[in-house]
C-alpha cells in the first residue's frame, strides 16, 4: 500500500469505522458491577476483568500469583484462564522454573499478542501519523499522510479514519480489532474533559472536545494527550529515557514543551496543564507573549526567534531543520546562535532541576538534532545555575527518535495499553462467544 497524499486517501471508501461508529453499546464500556441480584455469570465476568486488568498492568504472571492478588481460589483462576485461552484472549508463556526439583515447567499466562491492536495517531500542523502495535507494543505498521496546514479539525479526523482504515486493511485487520486509540494533538488538553485549550495561532483543535470527536468517529476508548507527552512516553519506553526511573522530556521546536515521566507514568498536573516550559519567564520586562506573560523562554529560544536571527545569513527560506544541519556541519553563525539558545534553555531547566530533580533530561525536536552544540550548552547552563548536587548529576541526552511524530504515535499507542480506562472490559467483550448475554462486538457486520 502506498498512501502518500491526502487526495489519494480521500478517494478511498471508508469501511471499518463506519461500522464501528454504529456499534451498539458504545460509550458504555465500563466494568461490569455485581448488584444484589448479580448472577454467577456477572461474577465470572467481574473476575475475568480483574484477571485481564492485572495482566494488562503486570505482563505475564503465574496463576497462583493471580489468585493471590485478586483473592480468589486457584481453581477459579484456572477456570477463568482456561476459558480466556480458548477464546484467544490469553496465551501461555512457558518459563522453566529455576531450582524446581520436580522438573515441571511452570507456565505463566499473558494477554495474547493477537487479541487486538492499539493505535496511535499524532497530529501536527501539516501531517497525520499513525502507528499500530500488538498488545505487547510491537510495531505492526507506521504510516503518515500530509494534510494542508489550513485543514479543519473534522477534515483531519476523517483523514485519520481513512488512513487507519487503509492500514488495518493492508494488515488483514478491521476496526473490530482495535482496542483503543491514543491521540496526540498540539496544545493543552484538559484531563477531565478532553477539551483542547487555546494555544498556537491557527491551532485547529483549540476549544474542541477532541476526545469526544474521536470517540464518535471510532467507537473505541480514546486517550487524547498533548504531543509532547506522547513523545515523552515513547522516549521513556524505547528511546533515550529507557531504564530511567524519572525522566524529563523537552521538545525544542516552534514551541518549547516538557513532559515529566515518573516511574513509568506521565505527570499531567491538576488539570492537565503541566509542562509549559516555553512560558517560563526569563525576563519580566521583556516583550509580551501571546500567553499574556512577558519575556517567555519561547520568545528567545523557539524556532521563530532562532530563524529571525539566522535568516539574514542562511536566507529567507531557511527552516529550523536547515539551521540544525548547518550547525552540525560547523557553520559558525548557526552554532553560535544554537549554543546561546542551549544556554538559556539550560538556565531555565536549572530551576526545574532544583524543584524536581528529574535525573535524566531527554531533548528532542528539530533544534536538538543539531547535537552537542545545543545539548552541551543546555548541560552547561544547568550545571552553572542549579544547586550543586542536582546540577552535577543531571544528565542531558539527545532523543533517540529524530522524527517527533513517529515517536508520538508510538507513545500514543503505548498510552492506550497503559492507561485507557475499561480496557479489560473491552478486551473481554471483543471475544465474547456468540449467544452470551453481553453485547458481541465481533461479527457485527
Ligand atoms: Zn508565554
Amino acid at each position: 500500500m502506498s498512501v502518500n497524499t491526502l487526495n489519494e486517501l480521500l478517494l478511498r471508501p471508508l469501511s471499518a469505522f463506519r461500522v464501528l461508529t454504529n456499534l451498539p453499546g458504545h460509550g458504555n464500556l465500563g466494568p461490569v458491577t455485581v448488584t444484589n441480584g448479580g448472577s454467577l455469570k456477572s461474577l465470572r465476568r467481574t473476575n475475568q476483568e480483574r484477571v485481564l486488568t492485572l495482566l494488562l498492568k503486570n505482563g505475564p504472571m503465574h496463576r497462583a500469583e493471580i489468585a493471590r492478588q485478586i483473592d480468589v481460589s486457584r481453581a477459579t483462576v484456572s477456570t477463568i484462564v482456561n476459558d480466556l485461552i480458548e477464546r484467544g484472549v490469553l496465551e501461555q508463556v512457558g518459563v522453566p522454573a529455576s531450582g524446581r526439583l520436580d522438573g515441571r515447567v511452570r507456565e505463566r499466562v499473558a494477554i495474547s499478542r493477537t487479541a487486538g491492536v492499539a493505535a496511535g495517531l499524532d497530529f501536527t500542523l501539516d501531517r497525520i501519523a499513525l502507528h499500530l502495535c500488538d498488545l505487547e507494543r510491537r510495531e505492526l505498521a507506521t504510516q503518515s499522510v500530509r494534510v494542508p496546514a489550513d485543514a479543519s479539525a473534522s477534515h483531519r479526523v476523517r483523514a485519520a479514519a481513512l488512513l487507519l482504515d487503509e492500514t488495518l486493511d493492508a494488515h488483514g485487520l478491521t476496526g473490530d480489532d482495535v482496542i483503543g486509540l491514543g491521540v496526540g494533538v498540539p496544545g493543552q488538553v484538559a484531563t477531565a474533559t478532553g477539551v483542547v485549550g487555546p494555544s498556537l495561532p491557527g491551532q485547529p483543535w483549540a476549544g474542541l472536545n477532541v476526545r469526544e470527536m474521536f470517540e464518535q468517529q471510532f467507537g473505541r476508548p480514546v486517550m487524547v494527550e498533548n504531543n509532547t507527552r506522547v513523545e515523552a512516553m515513547a522516549e521513556y519506553l524505547w528511546g533515550a529515557g529507557r531504564e530511567a526511573a524519572t525522566m524529563l522530556y523537552v521538545n525544542l521546536t516552534s514551541g518549547i514543551g516538557a513532559a515529566l515521566v515518573l516511574d513509568g507514568r506521565l505527570y499531567r498536573g491538576a488539570i492537565g496543564g503541566a509542562g509549559e516550559l516555553g512560558h517560563l519567564s526569563i525576563d519580566h520586562n521583556g516583550p509580551t507573549c501571546p500567553c499574556g506573560n512577558r519575556g517567555c523562554l519561547v520568545q528567545r529560544a523557539g524556532a521563530p526567534a532562532i530563524l529571525q536571527e539566522l535568516r539574514p545569513i542562511l536566507g529567507n527560506e531557511a527552516t529550523i531543520e536547515d539551521v540544525a544541519e548547518a550547525a552540525r556541519a560547523g557553520d559558525r553563525a548557526s552554532s553560535s546562535v544554537l549554543a546561546d539558545v542551549g544556554w538559556v534553555v539550560g538556565q531555565c531547566l536549572a530551576s526545574v532541576c532544583n524543584l524536581l530533580d528529574p535525573g535524566r533530561i531527554v531533548v528532542g525536536g528539530p533544534v536538538a538534532t543539531a547535537g552537542p552544540v545545543v545539548l552541551d550548552a543546555i548541560a552547561a547552563g544547568i550545571e552553572r545555575h542549579a544547586m550543586a548536587a542536582v546540577g552535577s548529576t543531571t544528565t542531558v541526552v539527545q532523543a533517540d527518535f529524530e522524527d517527533s511524530a513517529r515517536a508520538g504515535v508510538r507513545g500514543g499507542a503505548a498510552l492506550v495499553l497503559q492507561e485507557a480506562p475499561h480496557l479489560a472490559s473491552l478486551l473481554r467483550r471483543l471475544t465474547d462467544p456468540p449467544g452470551s448475554d453481553t453485547t458481541t462486538l465481533r461479527g457485527v457486520r
